[in-house]
């Protein structure tokens, strides 16, 4: 018999974690398990708000994969795939090779949606990857250094603006994070504070939707303390290089829109025929197996996994991801050793939003969290998962976040002093 080639595509969370699974229960087994990223690191995208705003480094937010699989059996190919030749078993890569598989597991995750709002492809920032946060950073601080050598008024207003698209759990966390960095920057740039303003700007009336109202209305709180502009149930209706204009007529100069408003599935699965549903996700069975194919199977942001209690497909959180990645190992085990086949089924374990060292709110269960403990949730939820990617070894090779999670638990009270908007401006 010839060796069986398992290909995951992907080293999301998903994809991390369905390969490590099968590399713990593949060990002896004489399978040969294949990881291919665009990327050679791993990135935490729960947190790429902090190095967009400039409270973390890029270094805090990645690992690279040679660190995750070099104990492992595991052969890691850096490669971008450009289309998954589904009949023929086999990945094409953008340069032109090609891998075949006998087994798939994709997980390439989501993109941006626009929802066909004129000029926000063209001209807003998104937040999806470390190469993103890099550039949404170099362009805040190309803005406030622009600032000091424009023009005219409405030019400096323009690059001392800055509007964050969307205000669910990425648009608040980006918002509050920017407005926390936002004094340090302005020092750095020789700027007043108070003439800056970061706006949240959200289509429907409520903010983070997937939050109870009281923990919403503790975030909106916390936003404005900081003199962020929360707007609600306002659409953008359309974003230029140098302002934006809303569905109520307000035109607000800016130079710089960070879009959070939603995602879509990444498009390689629609490109390869994959059946979608809503947002290109592409439809699965409950063991994340796709119609497609009976040795593919779709994990993560990119697919559509419906949840059978509700009907509705599952939420694009890192958490289901990491379930269906196991799911999926699980059903490919059993498809190549025999045993029992695994079942999807969404969970609501809780969710932290942290804006900025300061403040954070989340539920764990029943359980609401606000402030430190909820800033400790926060850090210890990362913590465990770079303890799934490498046991003790990884956490000690990343002391810095160990520092960082005691003294999030020791601190005796939030270093925030409001700088910036409103409560700046009349002089308070
Ligand atoms: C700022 C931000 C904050 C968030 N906060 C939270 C949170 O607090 N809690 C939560 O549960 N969720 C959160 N999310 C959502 C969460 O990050 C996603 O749901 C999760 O990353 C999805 O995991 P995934 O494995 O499907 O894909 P990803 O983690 O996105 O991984 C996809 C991988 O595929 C690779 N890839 C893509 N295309 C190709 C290709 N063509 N060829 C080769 N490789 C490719 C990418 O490089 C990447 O490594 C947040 C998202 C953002 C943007």
């Amino acid at each position: 018999m010839t060796q069986q080639r398992v290909v995951v595509l992907g080293a999301g969370y998903g994809g991390l974690t369905c390969l490590l699974a099968l590399a713990k229960r593949l060990k002896h087994s004489g399978v040969e398990l294949v990881l291919v990223n665009k990327h050679e690191y791993h990135q935490f995208i729960t947190e790429l708000h902090k190095p967009a705003a400039g409270s973390a480094d890029c270094e805090y937010i990645r690992i690279p994969l040679g660190q995750i699989v070099s104990r492992r059996r595991v052969r890691l190919v850096k490669a971008t795939v450009d289309r998954i030749d589904i009949e023929n078993r086999k990945l094409i890569f953008e340069d032109g090779n090609e891998l075949a598989y006998d087994k798939l597991v994709v997980g390439v995750g989501s993109v941006p949606e626009y929802f066909g709002i004129p000029g926000m492809q063209e001209h807003a920032l998104t937040l999806r990857s470390l190469n993103c946060a890099r550039t949404i950073h170099e362009h805040i601080e190309y803005q406030l250094a622009s600032s000091k050598v424009v023009k005219t008024e409405q030019e400096r207003q323009a690059c001392r603006t800055f509007v964050i698209g969307g205000a669910g759990l990425t648009g608040v966390e980006m918002a509050g994070e920017l407005a926390e960095t936002l004094p340090r920057l302005c020092r750095r740039y020789d700027i007043d504070p108070a003439d800056v303003q970061v706006y949240n700007v959200e289509a429907v009336p409520e903010i983070m939707r997937d939050f109870e109202t009281d923990l919403a209305r503790r975030v909106a709180r916390d936003l404005e303390r900081k003199g962020v502009q929360l707007i609600t149930g306002v659409p953008i209706m359309e974003v230029t290089a140098d302002f934006i204009a809303l569905k109520d007529g307000r035109v607000i100069p800016t130079r710089t829109v960070i879009w959070s408003g939603g995602v879509r599935a990444n498009d390689l699965l629609e490109r390869s025929g994959f059946p979608v549903g809503a947002r290109g996700r592409a439809k699965v069975d409950q063991g994340m197996r796709s119609p497609a194919s009976p040795d593919v199977y779709v994990i993560g942001d990119c697919a559509e996994a419906v949840d059978p209690k509700t009907g509705k497909p599952a939420a694009p959180t890192a958490h289901n991801a990491i379930d269906q990645g196991l799911v999926a190992a699980r059903n490919i085990i059993s498809d190549l050793t025999g045993g029992p086949r695994a079942a999807f089924h969404p969970v609501d374990l809780g969710a932290v939003a942290s804006l900025g060292e300061s403040f954070a709110v989340g539920y764990v269960g029943r359980f609401k969290l606000v402030g430190r403990p909820a800033s400790v949730m926060k850090e210890m939820i990362e913590l465990k998962w770079i303890w799934s990617l490498g046991g003790i070894r990884m956490v000690l090779l990343r002391l810095p976040r160990l520092f960082h999670l005691i003294k999030v638990a020791l601190r005796r009270k939030a270093p925030y002093r409001p700088l910036i908007g409103p409560a700046c401006r009349s002089g308070a």
